[in-house]
Order: C-alpha cells, then structure tokens, then sequence
C-alpha cells in the first residue's frame, strides 16, 4: 500500500555528492592558505596533507528528510569519516539499522539519557560544564574512557564554551581522567552570507582557543568547524574534517553558487492528480476563497498539504509540474489537499505531479521553493512529513 504524495531519494545521488564534495577537499597541489595560528596539538595528525580532510556527514531531522537510515548508509558506503546527529536517539536509530561509521551528537546533554551513548558507541558533544560534569560521571560509573567532542562558541552564542574564557571552564575537562577530548569544534553564524566578515572573525577565534588548548596540555585532537556554506567560501575553515549537511543532499546555501562542484539534488517529492474540475468565472476555491476564476479554469486536486510538511504560505504562490509544464498553485494549501490551476492542459486522475525535482524540461528546486515562500531550504526539506512514503532508488 503507498500513498500517491512520495518522496524519492536517489542513493546514488547521495554518494555522488559525497565523492563530488571529498574531491573539493583533496590537495589539488595548490597551498591553501593556512590557518593564522598553528595548533600545536593537531601537528602530529598527518591525514590532511595526504588526503585533505575528512568529511563528517550531518545525517540529523531524518537526514534532512531524506530518511536518516538510507542516507547515513550511503555516506558511509561513499566515505564519509564520521555521521553527525543531533540527539542520542537519533543516533541510536542509526545503530540499531546497523550503521557502523563513528557518530557524533551535537546536542546539549544537559537533560538526556546517557545510556545510549555507552551502549551505542555514540561520540558526544561536551558543550557546557553541565554536559562536562554529567559525561564524566557517567564515564565513571561505567568505569569507561569516553572519547568525545569538545565544541568552542566563537560567536554562535549558542552552545559552547566560550572562546575567550578558556583557561577558567576548561583546564578539568582537558585533565580528565574519563573523558578523551579527540577533537575541537566550532560553529559558524555568517558563513551562507558572502557579505559578512563575522566568518574570519570566527575563525580566528577558533584558532587562538585552539593555542589555549594546546598550552593547557590538550594533545592530538582533532579540529572541524566547516557547515555547507564555509565549506564553499573558504578552504581556511576545512581544518581536518568538515562538516557539511545541505550539500550533501544537492543543495547549495542560498545565496552561494559552487558552479565547480557537481552535486545533484538527491530528493524528488510527486504526487498524483486525484482529480480534476471545471470553475466558473467568478467562483473560488479552497478555504477562505482565497482564489478566484477570471475565467473558466480548469482546476486539480493533489492529495499534499500542510500536514504533509508543505508550507501554507505556498497558497496562490508556489508552482507545481504537471506534463511537463509550470502551473501554479491555487487557493490556500489544505491540511491534507492542494489545488493547481490545469487549464489548457489535457489532465486526468493519475497523471504526476512534481512539487520538488524535475519534469521533462522543467525543474523545480528545493531552493526554488523556499524562496518562493521566503523559508530557507533546510527549512523546506526537513519539514517533510512522516507520512509522505519515502522510495529509494
Ligand atoms: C546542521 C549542522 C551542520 C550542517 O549544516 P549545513 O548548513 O546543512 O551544512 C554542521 N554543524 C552543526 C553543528 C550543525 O548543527
């Protein structure tokens, strides 16, 4: 049984752009412009100049709706050094599929249960003392050393030690006698807006809280930084690994282009017209007539709506693909229907309906979407619904 709204995700386009993303990161022969600090406590790690750096796949909100099984299972077939989610249990549903690369979980642990991440080899994030203290008794208790991730708010203000007060929260932690920071990490604010500075800021502060790690005795930990859009801008924030989720998934950050990268957007979501009717001039459709015929139209119903994670404010705004065509949406967007306007076009029950992908010559984007409706991509793929049946292929 499967309803007619699907989402499609293209395992081989999610390894493609995991391969097209490794093969930005090796050493093409020219220097990247290094790090304005060097970090005693990373100089012993020697991957980076062979390889470039590794890449720390972001499977997290159900892989960005692409179904956080099926894609933590292509990066890893592709490559990628290590899985990113963000919560223990999200983690775990990775294990329990059989996913075997590390997984790191960037969430606050202040709250969680911890068992999971000892029974399911999960890499925490220490991200405030709370989360410190927690870990570490824990680690005790179990008479175990966890390796985790230490993770520096530069400018994030969000989750984090802070940069410039390092020696007075951190010397405990980097002492510990059960937990093992492996590696550094911080986030960038700015990095999808070509115009902001605050990146370089950001990246520099990273790098003096690295010198202050090492000078506290931290050894051989490893440093990321780079989300999608840093990994684009700038090769100074790769350190060694990065840390990309969109592109990934064939989706650059809006406003960036990276026209030398070859990614192909993984997910398609279609859907089927259910039926189809004819609207007299002057007549409206759908709740709140929001819509009304100037002239006799042809209209379509799509079985999708809002509580299939599309936005309601794609009401009178958003197009859809049917025979190849552009048409627009009509009306307001229905918890569980929506309306297109077919007129001129031949149409039946059954015929497809492309809300994100392609259609003969025609394509609509997620990014194209999340404009339309002033949302960012991220936004739009992540709110699929669970009861939209995602095919692989
Ligand atoms: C979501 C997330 C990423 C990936 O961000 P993209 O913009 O999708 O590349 C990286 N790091 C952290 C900490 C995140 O939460």
């Amino acid at each position: 049984m499967i309803r007619p709204t699907v989402a499609t995700v293209s395992a081989d386009a999610l390894k493609q752009n995991l391969r097209a993303v490794k093969r930005l990161l090796r050493p093409s022969g020219v220097q990247r412009p290094a790090s304005s600090v060097p970090d005693p406590g990373t100089l012993d790690v020697g991957r980076r100049t062979t390889d470039g750096p590794g890449v720390i796949a972001v499977v997290k909100a159900n892989a960005y709706g692409h179904g956080a099984v099926e894609a933590a299972r292509a990066f890893e077939a592709a490559g990628a050094d290590m899985l990113a989610c963000a919560d223990i249990e999200e983690g775990v549903e990775l294990r329990q599929a059989g996913i075997r690369a590390p997984i790191l979980v960037f969430g606050a642990l202040s709250v969680s249960d911890l068992d999971g991440l000892f029974d399911h080899r999960l890499t925490p994030t220490v991200s405030t003392p709370g989360a410190a203290t927690r870990l570490e008794a824990a680690a005790e208790r179990r008479g175990v050393v966890l390796e985790c991730h230490l993770k520096i708010d530069t400018g994030m203000n969000r989750l984090g030690f802070r940069h410039d007060n390092l020696a007075r929260t951190l010397p405990d932690l980097v002492k510990s006698r059960h937990l093992k920071i492996s590696a550094v990490y911080s986030h960038a604010a700015t990095a999808d807006d070509p115009e902001s500075l605050f990146l370089d800021e950001q990246r520099g502060a990273f790098d003096r809280a690295m010198a202050a790690l090492g000078a506290m005795g931290l050894r051989g930990a490893r440093r990321h930084f780079a989300n999608s859009a840093a990994t684009l801008r700038d090769s100074r924030t790769w350190y060694d690994w990065v840390r990309p989720g969109l592109i990934l998934y064939g989706v650059v950050p809006p406003p960036l282009h990276a026209a030398d990268l070859e990614l192909g957007p993984a997910l398609s979501l279609s859907s089927r017209i259910v039926a189809v009717k004819g609207v007299r001039p002057g007549e409206s459709v759908g709740y709140g007539r929001k819509w009304t015929a100037d002239q006799a139209r042809s209209v379509a119903v799509v079985p999708a709506g809002y509580a299939d994670g599309l936005d309601t404010r794609l009401g009178n705004k958003g197009v859809a693909l049917v025979r190849g065509r552009r048409v627009p949406i009509v009306g307001a967007i229905s918890m569980d229907m929506l309306t297109i306007d077919v007129s001129g076009l031949t149409v039946s029950p059954g015929d497809e309906v492309v809300l994100i992908g392609r259609q003969g010559g025609e394509e609509i984007t997620a990014r194209e979407m999340a404009a339309t409706i002033g949302a960012i991509p991220w936004e739009v793929l992540c709110r699929l619904g669970s009861r939209i049946a995602r095919e692989y292929s």
